[in-house]
């Protein structure tokens, strides 16, 4: 075949010459070690928790080095792809805070090394694609979409491996003047790649997750440009890579079955081989057995699914760090206060065979990243959420922002905060007793007390109480009441002889609770009396009296 004369066939308008790209996207000038990585999904509408989980990973690795991170939309599958949904992915990762320096924006991009959306780069892969068959290392096959089939069962029949190699790469070795009859015709074809390799041999090669691993050649001659000239991921990756100056490819796992052809690919190219960091797959636990975090099974998958159900965006990063870095658990506890960007991030602490993802454990990170925001933080980001998710709740909060800031800051700030909030949706629950439009009574009064007994704790409350009381004043009052009625106020003496009691001042102070709050757990009712004011607090009571 003259390689040459079917170059300029393939591709007559080629202009672009590699050297011109080598100038257009220069060395980048970064200081010693710096590492430069990517987030490069594909656009299908969703993005499932694990592309953020490596987007962090890429972005720790990169911006700790002092390198660079930035977005490509790997849009060469249009059968894949549905309208928005650029749009949706640039929306989730800014959601999630990971910060690109430069990539695909919904409309347009940014920095210097782009297009940074494949299907603008038609052209310089055709430049690379040219040249790999001027010397012999691609070739175009007219195989019909019906050989291929037709290749595969006779394949299967006589137990052969899959795939387009050997003397089944029959457009491999043809004349020029077959290559160029079949041109002429208008055929459809795709490029594909000379295989040099042979499954019989073993390659060594070094992942920085998986460790050392030993893969077998690859002998297919798989295809670099579709029939519409829109190139594979394989091929698109490789030249990307290679021209945006990449040094640490982190990605799938699913991808190290076709590691050997990509080694191969950069070979033939002459690029530099970039490190590859290959990510196992979120897994969870189903009864006893493992499996992966699945799109269409589990709804935990879908970032869209954590927004909605208000996990802050500090809780799923701090819960990602926490799967992926076994050590960053430990620095939490013993930084609590330390913005999570300084804790030393490292793909050595990373499983090999991927993370297990647990929401109970999820939800307790949670609990304790709520429990260390202020106050203020806490209203500004629930009512964020309910305004798009519980327009009811967001009105009654935000009616005065002040007095709604007042209930986040029960039990806020100490050394042990309480943590009664996980998700912003626990938030109605959570204040609804602070709101008249709410407020109702959830539980009940055990029958092993006395109806009388809690109406006059509650009479006795109501003609005693005092907002201008404190803390202290206020609980010998609700002691007294306990000794009047019976009841231990020193709980000391209860427990020596809890027999000549009907209970101790905790049960005092729970009838006036429920009657206070309609529950049996609540904060601090000091607090929740101080912020609902002695109007409310005896109207309540009052209510309570009637209806036993
Ligand atoms: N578009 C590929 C994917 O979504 C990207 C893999 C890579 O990061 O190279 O799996």
């Amino acid at each position: 075949m003259d390689y040459n004369y079917i170059a300029e066939l393939l591709f007559p308008n080629v202009t672009l010459t590699e050297q011109e790209l080598e100038e257009r996207y220069p060395q980048r000038q970064l200081p010693e070690g710096a590492i430069v990585s990517r987030m490069a999904p594909s656009p299908t509408g969703f993005v499932h928790l694990g592309n953020l989980l490596m987007a962090i990973t890429a972005e720790r690795i990169a911006h700790q080095s002092g390198g660079i991170l930035y977005l490509r939309v790997e849009d060469t599958d249009q059968k894949r792809e549905v309208p928005g949904a650029i749009q949706i992915l640039v929306d989730s990762v800014k959601y999630y805070n990971v910060n690109f320096d430069e990539g695909a924006l919904a409309e347009g991009e940014f920095g210097n090394y782009g297009p940074y959306r494949q299907r603008m780069r038609e052209d310089i892969y055709h430049v690379y694609a040219k040249r790999l068959v001027k010397e012999g290392k691609a070739y175009p096959c007219f195989c019909t979409e019906e050989e291929l089939v037709k290749m595969h069962e006779e394949q299967e029949k006589s137990k052969e491996n899959f795939g387009y190699y050997g003397k089944w790469a029959i457009w491999r070795d043809r004349s020029t003047e077959e290559v160029e009859e079949q041109l002429q015709a208008g055929k459809p074809w795709v490029l594909r790649f000379r295989s040099t390799g042979s499954i019989e041999n073993k390659i060594k090669f070094t992942d920085y997750i998986k460790g050392n691993l030993e893969l077998t050649e690859n002998d297919v001659d798989m295809v670099l440009l579709k029939s519409d000239g829109i190139p594979t991921y394989h091929f698109a990756h490789a030249v990307d890579d290679h021209l945006m100056r990449t040094t640490h490819v982190i990605r799938g796992d699913e991808w190290l079955s076709t590691l050997p052809f990509h080694i191969q690919l950069f070979s033939a190219l002459g690029f530099k081989l970039p490190k590859y960091l290959h990510i196992g797959p979120l897994m969870k636990m189903d009864g006893e057995s493992k499996r992966k975090l699945s799109k269409r099974k589990d709804p935990e998958a879908a970032l869209t699914y954590y927004k909605q159900e208000g996990y802050p965006v500090k809780s799923l990063y701090e819960y990602l760090l926490t799967i992926l870095n076994s050590n960053f658990e430990d620095w939490r506890r013993a930084n609590p206060l330390t913005p999570a960007d300084e804790f030393k991030f490292s793909y050595k602490k990373m499983n090999p065979a991927g993370s297990l993802f647990d929401n109970a454990k999820l939800l307790d990170v949670s609990k304790n990243v709520i429990s260390r925001m202020s106050a203020e933080d806490v209203y500004e980001q629930s009512s964020e959420w309910a305004k798009e998710f519980d327009s009811e709740l967001y009105v009654a909060m935000t009616k005065n922002p002040e007095y709604t800031k007042a209930i986040f800051s029960i039990g806020r700030g100490g050394k042990n905060p309480r943590k009664d909030i996980a998700l912003w949706k626990e938030v109605r629950g959570y204040i609804d007793l602070f709101y008249d439009e709410f407020f109702k009574v959830y539980d009940e009064y055990s029958d092993k007390f006395g109806t009388n007994d809690i109406k006059s704790a509650l009479v006795e409350f109501a003609k005693t109480f005092n907002i201008e009381d404190d803390s202290n004043a206020w609980f010998e009052k609700i002691k007294d009441i306990a000794d009047m009625l019976g009841y231990a106020s020193d709980m000391k003496a209860y427990k020596l002889n809890p027999e000549i009691y009907k209970g101790n001042v905790s049960d005092i102070s729970m009838f006036i609770r429920l009657a206070v709050t309609g529950k049996l757990n609540s904060p601090d009712m000091y607090s929740v009396m101080q912020i609902l004011g002695y109007d409310v607090v005896i109207k309540r009571v009052n209510e309570m009296i009637k209806s036993l």
